[in-house]
């Protein structure tokens, strides 16, 4: 695939490297990749960062066909620049694609484009710590027209954005509100998929429980209202008698590259894994009988979570005294030295810019 690279002429200034925050600054530069039918994929390129021109009637704006992805380059020890497992990104993407009904961009094009995108704006690698540039790719249907079929036209881009250190003040643990009444996906619908339909679903639960002092909400399944499902937009470990157990991937879940490394992990460290569904009854059981260990939540942005308290009902239950488990930290400590080339890159995870 050849792209075509338009650089900018007019350099943003940078923004303060001890105040990045998450998602509010962005690169100079954008990839952009056109979809129609009969041409297929076309006309990759790299331009400056700009507004898209978007017809009002367009698909995305009224039935959110829409798909997007989420993942990091990360500036190492080193002074090198590597994406981690940027390939399980693309062919997440390239899956979830076939349940939107939009035509994938094939893997190898969508990692091409990702590893230009990121040499073209290399410098805004962030080099503090934990700090990143967080990547997203997304897709989105561009076709004018209002009836409601798969839009005939699409645009995949890629804006990058400065993120700084999740946890500035050290690793906190959270407190959580076990939602009872809204859910974020029933199986069969998009939760599989990191659809932006998905996060809009889940803002009103969110909002309301941070009204009440809790940084986000658990997600119980949505037939029951029983099975704990996700954290925030997090996957979930919970440590139960030295066994780690996350649900299991039944379509309501979003498979997230991170929980995948964990178990990988965690399995390699000789900790029993188990993937299964798991009650909000059985926590609260465990938590009574003193055999809950730890609670975290886990995805790119964060890496981990560590769950401090869970409010269920008029319950408040303290989790490892509101403090981050050992667990928590040594996976932490070790998914954040192989991205930042501190501890070795045994399995392959890294892709480096070059
Ligand atoms: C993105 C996401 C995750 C985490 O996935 P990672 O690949 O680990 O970043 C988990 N749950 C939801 C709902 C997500 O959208």
């Amino acid at each position: 695939m050849d792209i075509s690279i338009r650089r900018t002429t007019q350099k943003k200034p940078r923004p303060p490297a001890s105040d990045l925050g998450w998602g509010q600054y962005f690169t100079d530069h954008m990839f952009l990749m056109d979809y129609e039918p009969g041409r297929g994929w076309h006309n990759p390129r790299i331009e400056p960062y700009g507004p898209l021109t978007i017809d009002p009637a367009a698909a995305v704006l009224h039935y959110a066909q829409e798909l997007f992805d989420g993942f990091k380059a990360i500036r190492g020890e080193d002074d090198k620049v590597r994406l981690f497992r940027p390939d399980r990104h693309c062919a997440r993407l390239a899956e979830g694609s076939v349940r939107m009904c939009i035509p994938p961009v094939p893997t190898d094009a969508m990692l091409q484009a990702v590893l230009e995108f990121v040499r073209v704006d290399q410098d805004w690698v962030p080099s503090q710590r934990n700090a990143a540039l967080y990547l997203r790719p997304t897709l989105i249907g561009t076709e004018p027209f209002l009836g409601v079929r798969p839009s005939r036209t699409y645009t995949f881009f890629i804006i990058g954005s400065p993120v700084g250190a999740y946890y500035a003040e050290g690793f906190n643990p959270v407190s959580i509100w076990v939602e009872q009444e809204c859910v974020r996906a029933a199986r069969g619908g998009l939760g599989a998929v990191k659809a932006g339909a998905n996060y809009a679903a889940s803002l009103y639960a969110a909002e309301r429980a941070k009204k009440h002092g809790y940084s986000q909400v658990l997600w119980l399944d949505a037939a029951e209202h029983k099975y704990l499902e996700e954290v925030g937009t997090m996957n979930l470990f919970v440590g139960i008698d030295g066994t780690f157990i996350t649900p299991p991937l039944e379509g309501s879940i979003l498979e997230g590259v991170t929980r995948n490394s964990i178990i990988t992990l965690l399995r390699d460290w000789n900790y029993e894994v188990v993937e299964r569904r798991l009650s909000i009854d059985e926590i609260q059981e465990a938590h009574t009988q003193g055999r809950l260990n730890e609670i975290f939540g886990c995805g790119t942005g964060a890496v981990i979570s560590p769950v401090g308290e869970l409010g269920h009902k008029d319950k408040r239950l303290s989790i490892n005294d509101r403090k981050p488990g050992p667990v928590s930290q040594r996976v932490f400590e070790e998914l954040t030295g192989i991205q930042q080339a501190r501890i070795p890159d045994t399995r392959g995870w890294l892709v480096p810019i070059d």
